[in-house]
């Protein structure tokens, strides 16, 4: 886990213990709110939750069908205003490719995220490299075309999901 620091990449290993993401995830957000004076309710909490349940991105639908509302008519409103809290706030990543969204790895760190999705295992990894961005905003700009946001999304295969053929 060390050396993983070092390096501007974040995937999620299959042996990883996965309720320590969830647990380090939840204690970040509730840590975001207390800093921003927003509140965390329920419904935030349960979104997040649900995102946050394993690195496979989930779409709106998947969301709002485990919240579980039971027919209450405000619960897609209700499920879809959480989730802009959770990503105005940068603890939900909306991945443009996919129409899903995935939890952030890596919380309270001001970055820009490229995301490594694996078509196999669907697992979604980030590339935190400022590098990659820096490069995107100085060519663009040396284009004369403004930045407002940077959408990287990478396809391909993972190291375990290559290894096992
Ligand atoms: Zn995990
Ligand atoms: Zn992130
Ligand atoms: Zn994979």
């Amino acid at each position: 886990m060390e050396d993983m620091e070092a390096l501007p990449v974040r995937f999620p290993s299959r042996q990883h213990n996965h309720s320590s993401c969830v647990n380090k995830l939840l204690g970040d957000a509730e840590e975001e709110c207390r800093r921003q004076k927003l509140r965390f309710t329920e419904h935030r909490r349960k979104v997040l939750e649900i995102i946050a349940s394993s690195h496979k991105p989930l779409g709106a639908y998947d969301i709002l069908e485990q919240m579980n509302f039971s027919g209450r008519r405000q619960a897609p409103v209700v499920a879809y205003r959480a989730l802009d809290f959770l990503i105005n706030l940068g603890l939900v990543h909306r991945l443009n490719s996919l129409n899903a969204f995935v939890a952030c790895m890596a919380v309270g760190e001001d970055h820009t995220a490229q995301f490594l999705i694996c078509r196999q295992c669907k697992n979604v990894g980030e590339l935190n490299s400022n590098r990659v961005s820096e490069r995107i905003e100085k060519d663009a700009v040396e284009a004369g075309f403004q930045v407002d946001q940077q959408l990287v999304e990478i396809i391909g295969i993972c190291y375990e999901c290559a290894e096992s053929g």
